[in-house]
């Protein structure tokens, strides 16, 4: 177990900088997620830990030892890949068994730590069987189990889980989870899937075009993202993200007008409402309301969505960015998610009450993007 810190790391491949000046520290026996979009740059960085890319620039160590020139079989690493890379002529023992087979441990260690790992994983009955003759999960845990044998410095995981259908991820996320409770070993993991980011990690780091935007325990994520991109990317359904005006007390977006709890200061922004903030009035009295018109009803038993049009323009990260680029996906109306009581008597084309807790409004600049931070100005203390 250690800590690894990078330290202003770059990575260029010609003219493309897949990771841009990149410094974060993993604490010894962290669960760290890289999370990101496609082409971000994540998987570039965790082979760059792993030794598999060598850095253009910066600083890499693990524990007190700097490995940046190191090959990667010196850094004491152990990566398990989203394709797994099992051995098809192999047992799932020897499977487990190869990467200590190559670094020359005597047999009786080697067969004593994969029946260990073998028991550890609940496979112990497959330790016979080649890779063909298993499932998807089960695969998947034997590319964990030869990591774990070998008893390295940190686990590097790289998207381990999307090969699988959704159901038995959600099983091997909590198994990975388990095991690392139980190991305690340093891990950094790659995923583009946001829900897998927010159950695994410790800490999250966002990524995007090669840098990282925010890097945070999951809570702190959600609860107060940094700016737009992080407000849109984290939570599912999605933060509504709108153009809005501060006017006095109240925010007016599209059709609507609602007291404020905390005020940013400025006059034209970016207003974000998470779904939850939002609640069926007959559900939440005494809060402000707005009547909307319900365009779609999900009813997902624990609860339901309602998507209703606000007559404003909404404000993606993707729109932000295209608007330089001539508003391609510019809409003038933005669909906006709530996410209400289950027993509610919403109806598509019907009108509904939505109770709103403005004490949980997000707001960001219209033009960087960046949080805006709201005080509770005097005059609203005591507002409605
Ligand atoms: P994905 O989830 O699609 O794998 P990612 O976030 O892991 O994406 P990377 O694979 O790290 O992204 O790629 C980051 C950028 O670097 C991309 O623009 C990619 O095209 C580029 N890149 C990655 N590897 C190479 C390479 N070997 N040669 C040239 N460009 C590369």
């Amino acid at each position: 177990m250690a800590e690894i810190r990078l330290d202003q790391v770059t990575k260029a491949f010609g003219s493309v900088t897949a990771v841009d000046d990149v410094s974060v520290t993993i604490a010894d026996g962290e669960f760290l997620v890289l999370v990101g979009p496609s082409g971000c740059g994540k998987s570039t960085l965790l082979r760059m830990i792993a030794g598999l890319e060598q850095a253009t620039a910066g600083a890499i160590w693990i524990g007190e030892r700097d490995v940046t020139e190191l090959p990667p079989r010196s850094r004491d690493v152990a990566m398990v890949f989203q394709t797994y890379a099992l051995y098809p002529h192999m047992t799932v023992r020897q499977n487990m068994g190869y990467g200590l087979k190559a670094r020359r441990t005597p047999k009786p260690e080697i067969a004593r730590r994969v029946d260990d790992v073998a028991e550890l994983l609940g496979m112990s009955d497959l330790l016979d069987r080649r890779p063909a003759q298993l499932s998807g999960g089960q695969r998947q845990r034997v590319a964990m189990g030869r990591a774990i044998v070998r008893q390295p410095q940190a686990f590097l995981l790289d998207e381990p889980l999307s090969n699988l259908d959704a159901k038995l991820r959600v099983g091997m996320r909590a198994s990975l989870a388990q095991l690392h409770q139980r190991l305690g070993v340093t891990t950094v993991y790659v995923t583009h899937d946001q829900t897998e980011a927010m159950t695994l990690g410790q800490r999250v780091a966002v990524m995007r075009d090669g840098r990282i935007l925010q890097c945070d325990r999951p809570q702190a994520l959600y609860g107060r993202p940094e700016n737009l991109f992080i407000a849109a990317f984290i939570g599912s359904p999605a933060m509504n993200l709108v153009e809005a005006a501060i006017e006095g007390d109240t925010v007016r977006f599209g059709q609507y007008r609602i007291p404020l709890a905390t005020r940013p200061d400025a006059g034209r922004v970016v207003l974000g409402i998470r779904p939850e903030s939002f609640e069926d009035a007959a559900f939440a009295p005494g809060r402000p309301t707005i009547s909307v018109h319900v365009e779609v009803l999900e009813e997902l038993g624990s609860d339901a969505h309602v998507f209703f049009h606000v007559d404003a323009p909404p404000k993606t990260a993707e729109v932000l960015e295209s608007a330089s680029e001539g508003g391609l996906l510019a809409a003038d109306r933005a669909l906006f998610t709530a996410r209400v009581d289950a027993r509610t008597a919403a109806r598509v084309g019907g009108t509904l009450a939505l109770a709103v807790d403005p004490a949980r409004f997000h707001f960001f600049d219209p033009e960087t993007g960046d949080r805006l931070e709201a005080a509770a100005a005097p005059q609203l203390v005591g507002a409605r």
